[in-house]
């Protein structure tokens, strides 16, 4: 890991080192997220996850996070998407496209889980 960022109650390290490299691999592809300080937590007996704009925090719930990988992974670039922008607009579905194609490039393996249109 290069860069520094918060992480909260993330236990398993293995998760953590795994978010946190994909994090870095499309910030340095895209330019989101490039500043290497977004946080990430987890949200206890979720399967919700959001973006904490206030405290610049990605929040994945626990379940989410049991479940397959590859929605894990859309999950964290759904809500880096949400850095960009909160709403679910243009400027936030250009930003997530940008996050896809990136991770597909780098063979990051992503499906998209249930709950996302
Ligand atoms: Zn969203």
């Amino acid at each position: 890991m290069t860069r520094a960022r918060r992480i909260f109650r993330i236990l398993e390290k293995t998760t953590q080192d795994r978010l946190l490299n994909i994090l870095d691999k499309v910030a340095a592809e895209t330019g989101i997220g490039v500043s290497g300080e977004t946080g990430l937590d987890v949200l206890p007996n979720s399967d919700w996850s959001e973006y904490e704009q206030s405290n610049d925090v990605i929040l994945i719930g626990s379940k989410i996070l049991k479940g397959p990988e590859a929605e894990a992974n859309y999950t964290l670039l759904h809500e880096l998407a949400h850095s960009v922008s909160l709403n679910h607009d243009k400027a936030f579905y250009q930003a997530l496209d940008r996050l896809l194609h990136a991770a597909k490039k780098l063979n990051i393996p992503i499906s998209k889980g249930k709950g996302y249109r």
